[in-house]
């Protein structure tokens, strides 16, 4: 069996030269360096666990107060566990840990079992459905994304756990945006019980301030469990369809690049509004080079 093969999406075929690399993969999502994204998410995290204890919980009437604090608390201990665990968890192949096999020169004397790949950035034997992630630098057995939200991959060893994290951030999100708008409704339904809370709680004498805070948490709230949302029915859909993200995309990619040989606009609505907007053409190509030059870029994820 062949070695295997690069995707479009993975580094181009290592030299002799290059190949004196050392092999060393990132062994969990907590390898330094962090990644941006991960930093970001449990930024946010930090943030709206510290706007629930200090604008939510104390302001809710006795005795809801306590039990909604006790949800509150439960699911963010499971957040913060799932994450990290979804983090730390090994997606590798088992052959990663493996002999290192593979040089450019003796490549074509390799024996590869059944069900086998020889991967040349691995430098070993791996399973057959593996993918090459060039973040992690390793093999991801039953490859499904890379989530820069957890700087790690999602692969057939972590994705039930990744599911179950998603779905509870959705439902931790959209609880604190419920308590969020309730607080709103009612701060501006009694304003006056509001300006005793308020100064009685963060020594404040304006509940306008209060408010404005409790609704713009509630907003931006709203708007991450849409997203989150649309994530888990993303993954509810491929569930079904019984196929993984990357199997998706790489489907996806097919059908534009196909569309795009026959000569079809692939732009999303939005890049063709923008188009137009900013180009001042008509948002409809005639087809020609412009087409050539897409086609010429699918290399891109
Ligand atoms: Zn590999
Ligand atoms: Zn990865």
């Amino acid at each position: 069996m062949p070695p295997h093969p690069p995707s479009q999406t993975e580094p181009s075929v290592p030299t002799e030269e290059e190949d004196d690399d050392i092999v060393r993969p990132r062994q969990h999502g907590f390898d330094w360096p962090l990644e941006r994204s991960q930093i970001i998410a449990w930024a946010n995290i930090l943030f709206l666990f510290v706007m629930f204890w200090t604008l939510h919980a104390p302001f809710l009437p006795y005795p809801a107060s306590v039990v909604l604090s006790a949800i509150f608390a439960a699911t963010s201990i499971a957040v913060v566990c799932l994450k990290a665990s979804s983090s730390l968890m090994q997606t590798a192949d088992d052959g990663v840990a493996g002999e290192l096999v593979y040089t450019p020169k003796n490549f074509l004397n390799i024996v590869v079992p059944e069900g086998k790949i020889l991967c040349m950035y691995c430098k070993t034997i791996v399973s057959e459905n593996c993918k090459h992630c060039r973040t992690c630098d390793k093999c991801i057995e039953g490859f499904d994304h890379h989530c820069m939200w957890l700087g790690a991959c999602v692969g057939v060893k972590t994705y039930r756990v990744f599911f179950v994290f998603t779905v509870t951030t959705l439902f931790l999100m959209t609880f604190q945006a419920a308590i969020g708008w309730y607080l709103f409704a009612a701060s501006v339904m009694d304003l006056e019980l509001y300006e005793l809370k308020v100064r009685r709680i963060h020594n404040v004498t304006n509940a306008t301030v209060y408010q404005v805070f409790v609704f713009l948490i509630a907003l931006y709230e709203t708007c991450g469990a849409t997203a989150l949302g649309n994530l888990v029915m993303f993954h509810i859909y491929l569930k079904i369809s019984d196929q993984s993200t990357y199997a998706w995309i790489l489907k996806r990619r097919e059908e534009k690049r196909l569309a795009e040989a026959r000569g079809e606009d692939t732009r999303s609505t939005t890049r063709k509004i923008i188009h137009c907007i900013t180009c001042h053409k008509p948002a409809s190509r005639p087809g020609g080079t412009e087409i050539e030059e897409q086609t010429g870029n699918t290399s891109k994820p």
